[in-house]
């Protein structure tokens, strides 16, 4: 009840926007239709195509591009973490948790410790977190680790990025992903070797299976 009050007052002193081209739309965090059209292609990666190896299945919601690509680069770079709540709506309205494989934990990838410190927040958690446990699937950041700093992925040519993630992630707490079903999520897929690499470190920990899920795919 008191959440319905809050969304009422919130749309008043903040009038639910599109937020590629702002023109008003029906509710907080909603994209319009002809913003959605530009972005919108909900899709499995095809794991064989891109060589991804670990990964059982994974899924994209939108191309990296227009108002999108914007909104994700200005959240990670430029500290607008309210912009988690449009990329949350786009996993809401586009992923029916009904028609996942069974997930018994959400796993964010995990920022190098002194990116998260430089940032204040992961965006994987910050877009994700809500949206998993309002589907009841348990949400844990504890457990994969990323062990040294890398380099942005998107400045290295395909080989150079595998070289670079290698070794890059751990588990912590083996116990914790022993024959279970892992669910990673993350804002962008570029390749999908990031993805991959914590599927093969989850799996090595005895993970029955892992899917990965990101809001948006760069992939050529
Ligand atoms: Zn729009």
């Amino acid at each position: 009840m008191f959440g319905n009050y809050w969304t009422a007052f919130l749309d008043i002193i903040y009038p639910p926007k599109c937020p590629a081209c702002k023109t008003s739309v029906s509710a907080q965090g909603a994209w319009c239709q002809a913003c959605l059209a530009k972005i919108l292609s909900v899709r499995q990666i095809n794991m064989a195509e891109h060589h991804l190896t670990a990964l059982d299945s994974c899924r994209v919601v939108c191309e990296y591009t227009g108002g999108l690509k914007r909104l994700i680069h200005d959240m990670k770079f430029r500290q607008q973490q309210q912009y988690a709540i449009y990329l949350r709506w786009l996993i809401e309205q586009n992923i029916d948790i009904k028609y996942l494989p069974h997930i018994d934990y959400v796993i964010p990838i995990p920022l190098h410790a002194a990116r998260l410190k430089e940032r204040g927040y992961n965006q994987a958690e910050a877009i994700f977190k809500d949206w998993a446990l309002a589907g009841k699937m348990p949400w844990i950041e504890d457990v994969l680790e990323r062990t040294r700093h890398t380099i942005p992925q998107w400045e290295l040519n395909i080989m150079e990025r595998k070289q670079n993630i290698k070794g890059a992630f751990l588990i912590g707490r083996p116990e914790m992903v022993k024959n279970k079903h892992i669910m990673v999520v993350d804002d962008i897929i570029t390749t999908g070797i990031t993805l991959d690499e914590c599927a093969k470190v989850i799996k090595k920990a005895g993970a029955a299976s892992v899917h990965g899920l990101a809001v948006a795919s760069g992939a050529r």
